[in-house]
């Protein structure tokens, strides 16, 4: 199986980072996972459960779009 993002990972706000979040448990910026599986570290308990599960890093990824998160308001 194979998804071409996986964004479903619970997020946490990194603090006195106005808009930039982390994966909940291997702690990677959002914008350094870029909704890759493989963006996790490998120890990263979502990517072992969907690693688990059947599904596959995306070997050949798409060209990752800009996160517009850090842009100036
Ligand atoms: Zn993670």
């Amino acid at each position: 199986m194979r998804r071409l993002f996986y964004i479903d990972y619970p997020q946490e706000h990194i603090e006195g980072q106005a808009h930039r979040y982390r994966c909940a448990f291997c702690k990677l910026e959002t914008t350094t996972i870029n909704g890759r599986l493989e963006g996790h570290l490998p120890t990263c308990d979502y990517r072992v459960a969907l690693e688990k599960a059947g599904f596959e890093c995306n070997r050949h990824s798409p060209i990752p779009h800009e996160d517009t998160a850090d842009e100036v308001d």
